[in-house]
Formats: C-alpha cells, sequence, structure tokens
C-alpha cells in the first residue's frame, strides 16, 4: 500500500501541476486591447471618439467602453460650405490627439468612422455640390493618418435613431434580458430621433427595423425628423413670427431686456424655413424678449401640424406613431438643457412650474448668475430650447403626466456618452452578435 500511496500523491501532484499551467496559459500578461474611431459630425460641431475593447470578449454585452472625447475647434463640417478645404484641416487636432492616444503599434489595425447626420443632410438639400466638396475634403484628410480609414458618409436619420438605440442598450446591457429595451430620445441641432419596442404591430415600413441581437429578436420603431432640432426649430418658430414683415420681434421664448440685433438671413436661410423673406429691402430685425413660459409654449405649438394624419394615430406632421411605451433615456441636446436647468428629476407639473419661473427671470438677472460659466449664446436660448423639449415630449411624441416619469435624461452610461456613434461602429465591426456568445449549442426543451 506503499505503491498505493506513492501512485495516488504523483496522480494529484500531476492534477495540480495541469491546473496550474492552464491557469497562467489563460491568463494573458498583457490584456489585448483593440481600438476604434468615430466622428460624429454634427450640425453644430464635430466630436471624435475613441473606444476600446479586450480583443478576446468583443462578443460580449458592454464590453465596448469609451476611451477618449474630443471636441473638434470651430463650428461643425457643413458650415465650411463655401470653404471646404477647412472642413478637413478642422479635424486635424483631433486626430493628433488620437494618435497619441493610441498605441502607435496599434495605428494601422484601428477603424475610423466619420458619420455626418442632419447639418449635412440639409445642406445635401440645399447645394449638393458643396456638400460632396466637404465629404471630399474630410476623407481626404482621413485616409491620410495612420488609421484604417473606412470611410465618411451621411448617414440617414433611421440609422441615427436605430444606432442610438443601441448604444444606449448595449451600454445597459439590456440585449437578451427579459427586462426589456430602452426607448431612446435624441435632440441635436437639425434633426431629432425617436426610438423604441412598440408593444403594437408598426403600421409604417418606413418606421420599423427588425433586429435579431444576442439571442432575442427586436422590432423597433424609429423616425427622425428633419428639421426639428432645437436650431432649426429655433428659425422656423422666428419666421411664424415675423411673418408679418416687422422689423420688431417680441418673443415670449427670450428673457424679459434680451434684445438683439439679428440679419434675417439667419432666419430664412435654410431649407427648413420654407417662406422666403417678403421684403428683402431690410436686412435686421430686432429681437427683444418678453419671458413667458406660457405664450413661448403656444408660439412653439405652431410648428406642429397636427391637423393631417393618415395612420391610425400620429405625433405630428401626418407621422405615424405607435403610443410610448416602457422606459427612455433622452440625450444630447436633451441632456444639456434639461441638466442647465436643473430639471432632470421633477413630474412633469414641477417641470413647466420650474421652467416658467426661469423664462420669467429677467435677461440681466440670468446673466448676473450664470454669466461666468456658460456661452451668451447657449445661455440666452434655454428658456426657449426647454420650452420646445417640453412641447415636443408632450404635444409631439404624446408623453403624459405619467409617463414623463418614464423619461431619464442621460449624458454617460458607465463612463461612454450616449448617442448614435457607438452603436454604428458596434454594427460597422460585426461587434453584436446575433446569438449570445455563451448559449450552449442545445437547450433542453
Ligand atoms: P448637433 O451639433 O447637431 O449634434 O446638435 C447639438 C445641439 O446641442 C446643438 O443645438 C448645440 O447648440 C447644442 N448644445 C451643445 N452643447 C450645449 C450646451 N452646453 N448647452 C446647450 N446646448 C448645447
Amino acid at each position: 500500500s506503499g505503491k498505493m500511496l506513492c501512485v495516488a500523491i504523483f496522480f494529484i501532484a500531476a492534477v495540480i501541476t495541469l491546473v496550474a499551467i492552464s491557469v497562467v496559459q489563460n491568463k494573458p500578461i498583457q490584456q489585448k486591447y483593440k481600438y476604434g474611431i468615430v466622428l460624429d459630425a454634427g450640425s453644430s460641431h464635430t466630436a471624435l471618439y475613441i473606444y476600446e475593447w479586450p480583443a478576446e470578449k468583443e462578443n460580449n454585452t458592454g464590453m465596448v467602453r469609451q476611451r477618449h472625447y474630443c471636441p473638434v475647434k470651430g463650428k461643425g463640417i457643413s458650415s465650411y460650405a463655401h470653404n471646404s478645404s477647412g472642413a478637413g484641416l478642422s479635424l486635424m487636432h483631433c486626430i493628433e490627439e488620437a494618435k497619441r492616444k493610441i498605441d502607435p503599434a496599434k495605428h494601422k489595425e484601428t477603424p475610423v468612422y466619420l458619420g455626418a447626420t442632419a447639418g449635412m443632410r440639409l445642406l445635401m438639400e440645399q447645394d449638393p455640390k458643396s456638400a460632396e466638396k466637404v465629404l471630399s475634403s474630410v476623407k481626404d484628410t482621413l485616409s491620410k493618418t495612420p488609421f484604417d480609414f473606412q470611410g465618411a458618409r451621411i448617414i440617414t436619420g433611421q440609422q441615427e435613431g436605430a444606432f442610438g438605440w443601441i448604444t444606449v442598450n448595449y451600454l445597459g446591457e439590456n440585449f437578451g434580458k427579459a427586462a426589456g429595451t430602452m426607448g431612446a430620445l435624441d435632440l441635436g441641432g437639425a434633426s431629432t430621433q425617436i426610438t423604441f419596442v412598440s408593444n403594437q404591430p408598426i403600421e409604417s415600413p418606413d418606421n420599423s427595423m427588425d433586429f435579431r441581437l444576442y439571442g432575442s429578436d427586436y422590432q423597433v420603431y424609429t423616425h427622425s425628423f428633419l428639421c426639428y432640432g432645437k436650431d432649426q426649430v429655433l428659425k422656423l418658430a422666428l419666421e411664424k413670427q415675423l411673418q408679418s414683415g416687422e422689423t420688431l420681434l417680441q418673443d415670449p421664448c427670450f428673457h424679459q431686456g434680451y434684445s438683439q440685433d439679428k440679419q434675417f438671413k439667419d432666419v430664412f436661410d435654410t431649407p427648413c424655413v420654407k417662406t422666403i423673406n417678403k421684403d428683402d429691402s431690410k436686412e435686421n430685425f430686432t429681437h427683444n424678449g418678453t419671458g413667458d413660459f406660457a405664450q413661448c409654449q403656444s408660439s412653439i405649438q405652431k410648428v406642429f401640424n397636427f391637423s393631417q394624419c393618415t395612420s391610425s394615430r400620429c405625433s405630428f406632421n401626418g407621422v405615424y406613431q405607435p403610443p410610448v411605451v416602457g422606459t427612455f433615456g433622452a440625450f444630447s441636446a436633451y441632456y444639456f438643457v434639461m441638466n442647465f436647468l436643473n430639471l432632470t428629476g421633477q413630474s412633469l407639473e414641477d417641470t413647466k412650474r420650474n421652467l416658467a419661473d426661469y423664462c420669467k427671470t429677467p435677461w440681466n438677472e440670468i446673466k448676473q448668475r450664470y454669466g461666468e460659466r456658460v456661452k451668451e449664446k447657449y445661455l440666452s436660448e434655454y428658456c426657449f430650447s426647454g420650452t420646445y423639449i417640453l412641447t415636443l415630449l408632450e404635444n409631439g411624441y404624446n408623453f403624459t403626466e405619467d409617463t414623463w416619469r418614464d423619461i431619464t435624461f442621460i449624458d454617460k452610461i458607465e463612463g461612454s456618452s450616449a448617442g448614435w456613434t457607438l452603436g454604428y461602429m458596434l454594427n460597422l465591426t460585426n461587434m453584436i452578435p446575433a446569438e449570445a456568445p455563451d448559449t450552449p449549442l442545445m437547450t433542453h426543451g
């Protein structure tokens, strides 16, 4: 039995050695990371995002994280319509920053994508030649970087909505879970998107997208309203008030005491505004504030058309929309505005009351309170923007006192910004599997 003991000890020692070897081998000394870059060419600005993920885990949900954010200096690329080479040049400092942030050994294998949204959609409508030149300029710049350039294109409103929805649900690790997904509300300067899983069949194919993600099927409702971003809606609202041809505008959406000379062409020079300036002998008008929330709300309601609807129900402008259902994340300008106004966690009624108080505050008091830390242009527009957000959500999308509670205003989830860019990259790099990665090949009954 001494011999038996020897054999047993040898056997146990062998097993321990094998286990130890396998543990060491499975634990890489240095975690291998991969990177991807997406540029969000928005209507008012461009931003560069660097994402990173552990190389072996790229198919697991929630593994891709935002590593770095670089805001491009100056305006959006569509503002370079008459100086297209400036569009590409404007990206250079963020590209240089990305070169420093990513290990040079990885540059060649790091994909870079640029997606342009509603600012470029509008320029494409208004002046397609300039739009093409701007796109060529950014393509030229990006193809000369050490990264793996994968294209610069104008994405559709449908893609913008769907990828924003994928982003928030990927980061929230909602895919393949019984609890369901979160709807996505995105507000930009030139367009706005609403995307959610409806509990009713979707009547219009234009508004319907099907996905199979991590083993579950999703049919999402999505719509993008071109011209209903907050900067374009401001122009629409000013146009409505300027129709009488006057050169003095008393605007309830701006604070009492606010007074600025503005140019008619800044209001009328966009494909979103359909009327032409009748009297072009006058170049300027005076924009004065009166600071009245209720009147501001009725002036904003005029930019929506509620009268025609050929489906069973509509949001506005004849666009089909099923009733909102489930939780929603509201990001980009929804967040910037509601966060500034400190209105991110209140009932709809309290939100309105507080916004009315804010709008009523005289302009010199607003400037005194916030002027040091907020740019004057943003500051002057928060009453308008907040009122637009409330009107869009309540009158446009039909959120109620009850469903308002299901909206969360979000900036980031686990350190990554909510927006379409992450979903766009996950899709183009095939990082979202249709089936759950750890699903057994065969399951019981
Ligand atoms: P886009 O450039 O199309 O993505 O739109 C972004 C929108 O958010 C524009 O209307 C910007 O003016 C607005 N925006 C960006 N930062 C802020 C901020 N800090 N406060 C208010 N609005 C902002």
